[in-house]
């Protein structure tokens, strides 16, 4: 088994810090955080330069990567600006994934192209006010009227609902649980769409919204995968998920790489000098838990990548994969914290932005609970 990235995969790594080290100081992400606002600029920055032109097949103007790519990507963003990477899941994930995997000929011909480019954005609007782990529970209602549909019903939490061109709307179409979802390409312009921004605590600039759908009308051809996909949308996100859950394990653990290399020069310097050599001996021994920590958890998410691109069976490997990542971080930062003491709690400190941002990632994508019990299903229990 070789797991190593190939001679492409670590081009797109050193072209990803690059363009992080020119265009992404320090001083932008603080500045793009306190402003909470999405950072349009650095998007049309990252379309310019073939970003996000990464998972998309090389017939639509793609590089025609895999997972371990958006991987690779998503890593390096989340080391000086967790957000940015959230707002290229609005195309990476949201837009390019979702067409390329369920949308039919003309779909994939009408958006790809634009979402290569960076021209379009969009959505992914599942959560509701009360669905979120129980997903298939939604209630956001699609009803056929004159050869159109009307969908009515309130969505929560969804990031980039105010500034995306396309909500991928998941809608009760009928009765049956799993049989009953049909997702649509909702037009964000469309009468009666309405979003409204939610301040939080991390990930500042995501736009995260609720989002009301109030009689808003759509043709019978915006059924994600054409008119045949009705009520096949709990099938279409299934074929997403372990591609979702890897991508944010690689944000995971861009956090606590980022975290362990502040942490370290400032252990360092904190001890020099200091004759109590037995306290900062129990420092050293956490930091290098997190460094060992965090090294497992980059092996266990490259492997589960790897299975993915061998179409192997790996819903429990990815489920792992997405718990042990976003906890480790999760520790890596609470640690980090309580080591540096005052420090940490400077707003001048990089540390405590990541610390601000991580917990989200043990949330979005089926929080941890959720990937529990479905390890524990998986490993027999
Ligand atoms: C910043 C941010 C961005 C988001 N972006 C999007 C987006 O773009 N699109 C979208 O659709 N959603 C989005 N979400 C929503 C996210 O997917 C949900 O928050 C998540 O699925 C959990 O749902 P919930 O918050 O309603 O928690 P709940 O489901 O109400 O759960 C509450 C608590 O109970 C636990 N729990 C629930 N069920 C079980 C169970 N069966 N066993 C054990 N424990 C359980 C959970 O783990 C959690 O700790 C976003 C959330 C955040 C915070």
């Amino acid at each position: 088994m070789d797991h190593r990235l190939t001679q492409q995969q670590e081009a797109l790594r050193e072209k990803t810090r690059e363009f992080v080290n020119r265009e992404i100081p320090d001083e932008v992400a603080v500045g793009i955080e306190e402003a909470d606002q999405f950072p349009h600029e650095l998007m049309a920055k990252l379309s310019a330069e073939g970003f996000m032109a990464i998972n998309v097949p090389e017939e639509f103007g793609g590089m025609g990567g895999t997972v371990v790519d958006e991987m690779v990507f998503f890593e390096e963003i989340s080391k000086r600006l967790p957000v940015l990477s959230w707002t290229a899941g609005d195309i990476i994930l949201y837009g390019n994934n979702i067409i390329k995997t369920n949308g039919n000929k003309a779909q994939k011909e009408a958006y790809l192209p634009k979402l290569v480019k960076g021209e379009m954005l969009f959505c992914f609007a599942l959560t509701e006010p009360d669905a979120g782990s129980d997903a298939v529970s939604i209630r956001t209602s699609a009803v056929e009227e004159n050869g159109q549909y009307v969908i009515n019903g309130n969505k929560m939490f969804i990031s980039g609902a105010s500034v995306a061109d396309i909500a991928v709307t998941n809608t009760r179409t009928a009765d049956s649980k799993y049989g009953g979802i049909t997702t649509f390409l909702v037009d964000t312009k469309s009468p009666g769409y309405n979003a409204m921004p939610i301040k939080k605590l991390g990930y500042k600039g995501s736009d995260t919204c609720e989002v009301v759908y109030d009689n808003v009308r759509v043709d019978t051809d915006t059924i994600l995968g054409g008119r045949d996909c009705l009520n096949q949308g709990w099938p279409q996100m299934m074929r997403l998920l372990n591609g979702e859950r890897l991508v944010l394990s690689a944000c995971a653990l861009g956090i606590g790489e980022r975290i362990l290399s502040e942490l370290i020069p400032f252990v360092k310097e904190r001890t020099a000098g200091v004759g109590r050599a037995g306290k900062y001996q129990d420092i050293e021994h956490v930091v290098v838990e997190m460094a060992t920590q965090l090294e497992a958890a980059r092996r266990l998410a490259y492997y589960a990548a790897w299975m993915v691109t061998e179409k192997m069976d790996c819903v429990c490997e990815t489920s792992m994969t997405k718990y042990f990542c976003a906890e480790t971080s999760k520790k890596i930062a609470l640690e980090a914290m309580k080591i540096m003491g005052d420090h940490g709690c400077d707003m001048n400190c990089n540390v405590q932005r990541f610390f601000r941002d991580v917990p989200i990632l043990s949330v979005g994508g089926g929080t941890s609970q959720i990937q529990k019990n479905i390890i524990a299903k998986l490993v027999g229990l």
